[in-house]
């Protein structure tokens, strides 16, 4: 099931690929597993996944401590700043940094373990007030800041795109996404990358890759769906 899945998601990333005229190294395929178990993604493993993404630290922890294998994890969700010091020098890369009080939590933690955290800085380009992430104005100005901290290093930027019907409706998003990353890069901020560009999920990833992205995060198409405890 997982592995067909799997196939079936790499077919359609090749097939965004060829559409833009970009190889296929271009683009990481992130596996969200976020509340699936461990071995479910010991399936995707097997299939020769690396990268996983996970949105809550404690569970992230949790499987790193079941699974330990060297695998690439990337933390996608809202960080919480005390939080920080279980998982900074454990990710790949944290996606979600909206703040620079949670950077500034992240340097004195990757300073202490003398590492270098990679990040990518979180907009909200839709503009939703019920989601996390900085809007597009802020973004310049908060990467300038974080420029200054000699131990997190911004590798690019990282979206939700809001919810649509259909995918084609998300695409202004990811090429606002592209654009912004474009004026960032031109800001020739020093210690600054612009190189990764996070954004595109089941529901529109391939438009996310046609629009530049280079890493996507799947969950549902490769896990199937989750199931959250109902409330009582
Ligand atoms: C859950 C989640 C995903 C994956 O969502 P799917 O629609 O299941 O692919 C991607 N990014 C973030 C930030 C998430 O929380």
């Amino acid at each position: 099931m997982l592995r067909e899945n799997l196939e079936s998601v790499e077919k359609r990333i090749q097939a965004a690929c060829e559409r833009a005229g970009r190889k296929r190294e271009e683009v990481t395929l992130i596996a969200v597993s976020k509340t699936k178990p461990a071995a479910s993604i010991r399936e995707a493993m097997d299939c020769g996944i690396v990268d996983f993404g996970e949105n809550k630290v404690q569970e992230l922890c949790g499987k790193m401590e079941e699974i330990q294998e060297p695998l690439r994890w990337h933390l996608i969700g809202h960080l919480q700043r005390n939080k920080v010091k279980y998982i900074v020098d454990k990710v790949c890369m944290i996606h979600s940094v909206d703040s620079l009080r949670l950077a500034q939590e992240i340097q004195k933690e990757a300073a202490k373990r003398d590492i270098v955290c990679r990040i990518l800085v979180e907009v909200n380009i839709g503009g939703e007030e019920t989601k996390s992430g900085v809007s597009r104005e802020e973004a310049l100005p908060l990467i300038l800041e974080i420029a200054k901290l000699p131990n997190v290093k911004v590798k690019g930027l990282m979206t939700v795109a809001p919810p649509v019907e259909k995918p084609e409706e998300a695409r202004v998003y990811f090429k606002e996404m592209r654009t912004l990353a474009q004026e960032i890069r031109e800001a020739q901020i020093p210690g600054v990358e612009m190189e990764e560009l996070s954004m595109g999920m089941t529901g529109d990833f391939e438009t996310a890759i046609e629009e530049g992205a280079t890493m996507v995060r799947v969950g549902t198409a490769i896990f199937g769906a989750r199931q959250y405890p109902t409330d009582l």
